[in-house]
């Protein structure tokens, strides 16, 4: 999945671009890896593992509001925690709460957002907080039927929130998870670039049961495989002498082959692209002053972009509702 998650509900984290794991000292099957299709095992070592390595992320703490666990869903869509941390600590100092934020100019909103990339999040992550005023009076609601009705909340989302803020035993699958079961459960170098039907079954299949403690093995159980996918079980090199399921691992266990053509996932190009394009655009925007449309399409510092692509670019912002045009002038929605 390449999109944020009103388009790919399992996009949370950013994918590199894998074209397959190297996996220092792997090869030939082990005889003595004891692997088994069984996930009890399996959950249970990396609840214990997490419990040891998590970080520890403000969205994760005990004080942390489901307003800020649902902040830092859609700003961890696409893109690194390191990159999310200062712009949601700005985002929780400036509007800690829906009705703040919906009470927010779209101009702050999107300077805040900053460099985060996919800017119509922010603005969805708005239209979010004025939808949860209107309708829930300004709490965040606790389940995943009534999140998922939230404008620009997706299936990733509204999952991720009902479990991380409210304790549900969601089935949540993002782009960390989908590889970790790949690997762990189908023995599958990457999972590929599309979450498949299967895929879907399989992480419906190897959920904790929920009966006898309501769900809270299942929830650590999402975020572990999540944590797992971002520290150890990486995209490109997966550090298995390290990994807490070495020993249960279908894909250490079948030798570690090499991703296949149908499991491969690409990377997303930056450089030259209308996303590069449009970044500087609204870098510029984010000064905060209108600028004559003829300068912001001459003066931006991409030589490679061509006038063609300066304007189909600026075209898309200004019909996204990212910037907005009077007389000659762009700027900022709101600013003009
Ligand atoms: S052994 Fe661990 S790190 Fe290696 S592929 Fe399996 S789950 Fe991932």
């Amino acid at each position: 999945m390449t999109t944020p998650d009103s388009a790919a509900p399992d996009s949370r984290a950013p994918d590199l671009g894998a074209q397959g794991p190297s996996a220092p000292g792997l090869g030939a099957p082990r005889a003595d890896f004891t692997w088994s299709p069984d996930p009890e095992p399996v959950h249970f070592r990396l609840a214990q593992w997490y419990s040891e390595a998590a970080r520890d992320l403000p969205w994760r703490r005990e004080d942390c509001s489901a307003w800020g666990v649902m902040v830092s869903e859609i700003m961890l869509q696409q893109t690194p925690v390191v990159r999310v941390l200062p712009r949601w600590e700005e985002w929780m100092r400036r509007w800690p709460t829906p009705a703040v934020t919906a009470a927010a100019s779209a101009a702050e909103i999107l300077t805040v957002w900053d460099r985060l990339g996919y800017p119509r999040r922010a603005l969805r992550l708005q239209t979010a907080a004025q939808a949860i005023v209107e309708r829930h009076g300004g709490e965040v609601p606790g389940t995943r039927q009534e999140l998922l009705a939230l404008p620009g909340v997706g299936e990733y989302t509204a999952a991720a929130v009902a479990c991380f803020a409210f304790d549900q035993p969601e089935v949540v699958v993002d782009t960390n998870i989908r590889r970790v079961h790949a690997r762990v459960f189908s023995g599958h170098a990457l999972p590929g670039k599309t979450y498949t039907a299967q895929q879907r079954k399989l992480a419906h299949d190897v959920m904790p049961q929920t009966a006898h403690d309501d769900g809270e093995l299942a929830c650590t159980w999402n975020i572990a495989a999540m944590e797992l996918g971002a520290l150890i079980c990486t995209a490109r090199a997966p550090k298995c002498v390290e990994c807490p399921v070495q020993d249960l691992c279908a894909w250490r266990a079948a030798g570690s082959p090499p991703a296949t053509e149908e499991q491969q996932t690409r990377g997303q190009a930056w450089a030259g692209t209308d996303r590069q394009v449009r970044g500087a655009m609204m870098a510029v925007l984010r000064t905060g002053e209108p600028v004559q449309r003829s300068v912001l399409l001459e003066t931006l510092p991409l030589p490679a972009a061509d006038m063609e692509q300066r304007v189909r670019c600026l075209d898309s912002l200004l019909r996204d509702g990212l910037a907005a045009e009077d007389k000659e002038l762009v700027a900022l929605p709101g600013v003009i």
